[in-house]
């Protein structure tokens, strides 16, 4: 059977699940499925054979079961946001699209909400608000990530979790499909999360390797109050003991803990119109129910940061500031962008409390004997707080493919020598794919054999995201 008459096959199959308006195999839409934030093009040689949007889990068991019976890769995509490689087909297959999953409902007489695959985190942040609920899952690409993809990676991002615990700890279950195409529920529906074995662990934090998840249910969270503080350093020490001050002193954690270095301050700080500060920035975000004890943490987080001798460390009241701020951090990688034409390599490094002001000054170097981006501005900022920084690189756009792969894989080896050093690991952008080898680094070939041997029982065809737990992008 020829390849165009196999393909045509495989598109009128979807069709017939989903409807010809909802799969689509324009050239355009192909290659805008096979990128993700990484710089360089999409393989061409291997664009997707369709991309159809399904929109309940049937339609997603059928297009598995045929799938796997047929021994074609399946690549779910969320938003392709995701920054280790993990939403770039490698192989020419089907991608379903989550986009159309949006179903969203609040069941406040139960205690939950249940979030459809292909909701935008913000539009779950912005309905839970309305009702008078928080979302503990804040990431910085809120306006497109989907729930589907935040769920597989179980990612803090801006979170503080020693404050408010990780978004996998306010799961309580979820509905996905196996590769081999059934549809299970997992976990509760009551308040209270399942002791022993869950399989809902299968899939929060599962790399999208395991099943398609389908629907999240994530408990309801009462609103909090914030209250707001910065502090700004003339030495990185001063902020590394600060942080370690905060924990060993026991004062109530910040929901945000942000950090900018000086010079990434600077140009986030003039890109809103701020004068420059006169060092690195530390700016934070405490909470609780009651408005008057969030300020009361403040005050209390203050006085640690003035027992390391800051520029200045002051509550911020001016929320025109505290916006500014907030959007300089935002903003700042975009802006760079665009100001140096450039293309982003970013990272995620991770310290332990005990040896932090060695591994801050070790982020703050991070580049250094790394081939051509030792020549290159580390612009250092990150969720400092969680102790995790996002060492960042704006890279010329001609470079060429094979060169910014190269980079990319050299970054992140230099990313596995850090958090295996530190015994730590990716707090927020989920494991496997270009950290592949930083698994089998920190946790032992063992535990990879054991995990390919997980795979190959929810899998045994290997067509859901082959390449993920590979390595391979
Ligand atoms: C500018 C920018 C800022 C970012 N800021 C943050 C941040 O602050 N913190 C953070 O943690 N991340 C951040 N990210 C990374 C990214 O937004 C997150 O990883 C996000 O959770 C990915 O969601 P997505 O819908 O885009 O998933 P995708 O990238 O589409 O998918 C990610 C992985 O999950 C799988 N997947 C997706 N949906 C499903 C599903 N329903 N079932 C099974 N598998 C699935 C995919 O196959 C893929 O392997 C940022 C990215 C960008 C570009």
């Amino acid at each position: 059977m020829t390849t165009d008459k196999r393909e045509n096959e495989i598109v009128s199959f979807l069709e017939g699940i989903v409807g010809p308006d909802y799969v689509t195999t324009s050239r355009f839409e192909k290659i805008k499925q096979s990128l993700d934030a990484y710089p360089y093009h999409a393989d061409m040689n291997n664009l997707p054979i369709a991309v159809v949007l399904p929109k309940t889990s049937q339609d997603i068991s059928e297009i598995l079961k045929y799938a796997n019976k047929e021994k074609i890769p399946v690549y779910v995509r969320g938003s392709g946001t995701q920054l280790i490689g993990a939403s770039r087909p490698d192989r020419s297959g089907i991608v379903i699209f989550t986009s159309r999953m949006k179903t969203f409902d609040i069941k406040e007489d139960w205690g939950y909400f249940e979030a459809g695959a292909g909701i935008r985190n913000q539009e779950a942040k912005d309905l839970l608000a309305e009702r008078g609920y928080f979302l503990p899952l804040v990431i910085g690409a809120k306006h497109i990530a989907s729930f589907g993809g935040a769920t597989c990676n179980n990612t803090s991002a801006h979170l503080i979790e020693p404050a408010v615990g990780k978004p996998g700890d306010y799961i309580l279950a979820v509905e996905a499909v196996l590769p081999t195409g059934e549809i299970i529920e997992t976990g509760t529906r009551g308040i209270g999360k399942p002791a022993g074995t869950d399989m809902t662990k299968y899939f929060v934090g599962g790399d999208g390797i395991l099943g398609v998840v389908t629907k999240t249910r994530m408990r309801l969270v009462p609103q909090i109050q914030y209250s707001y503080g910065i502090a700004c350093f003339s030495e990185l020490a001063g902020i590394a003991r600060g942080v370690k001050r905060m924990y060993l002193e026991q004062v109530p954690v910040p929901i945000f803990t942000e950090f900018l270095d000086r010079n990434v301050a600077e140009i986030g700080y003039t890109n809103k119109g701020m004068e420059a500060p006169p060092g690195h920035v530390i700016f934070f975000v405490s909470y609780d129910r009651e408005k008057e004890t969030a300020d009361k943490n403040t005050v209390k987080l203050m006085d640690v940061y003035k027992k390391e001798k800051p520029i200045y460390a002051e509550p911020v009241t001016d929320m025109v500031r505290w916006e500014k701020v907030w959007t300089a951090r935002e903003s700042t990688i975009p802006f760079l962008m665009n100001k140096l034409q450039g293309r982003l390599l970013v990272c995620e490094v991770v310290c332990n409390l005990a040896t932090f002001e060695e591994g801050m000054e070790e982020a703050a170097d991070f580049n250094k004997g790394v081939p051509y981006l030792e020549d290159l501005t580390n612009y250092l900022f990150g969720h400092i707080g969680a102790l995790s920084f996002h060492p960042s690189f704006i890279i010329p756009p001609d470079l060429g493919d094979e060169r910014m792969w190269e980079l990319s894989r050299l970054l992140y080896k230099r990313e596995a020598e850090f958090n295996t050093k530190y015994g730590t690991c990716g707090r927020e952008w989920g494991q496997f794919s270009k950290r592949k080898d930083f698994f089998i680094m920190r946790y032992g070939q063992t535990s990879y054999d054991l995990m390919k041997k997980i795979k190959a029982t929810f899998d045994p065809n290997n067509i859901l995201n082959p390449g993920v737990l590979e390595g391979y992008r």
